[in-house]
């Protein structure tokens, strides 16, 4: 085992948190339209692709807990 690793991440560990990193840069926002009720998760906020209404909530998914 090479000795200039960081102790407390792994290769995998790594890849796995870059993995959830980027993820979560793509889709990071959950929207709900408040017109027709349309849930989805974008990368950006933008209007319901259902009905195109702009009276759509949204909602980082960084705010959500945890389980
Ligand atoms: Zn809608």
């Amino acid at each position: 085992m090479a000795s200039d690793q960081p102790p407390a991440l792994t290769p995998q560990e790594l890849a796995k948190w870059q993995f959830h990193l980027r993820q979560a840069n793509d889709n990071n926002i959950w929207c709900h339209c408040r017109q027709c009720e349309y849930e989805w998760v974008a990368s950006d906020f933008v209007a319901c692709d259902r009905c195109g209404s702009r009276n759509v909530q949204h909602i980082p998914c960084w705010q959500f807990p945890d389980d």
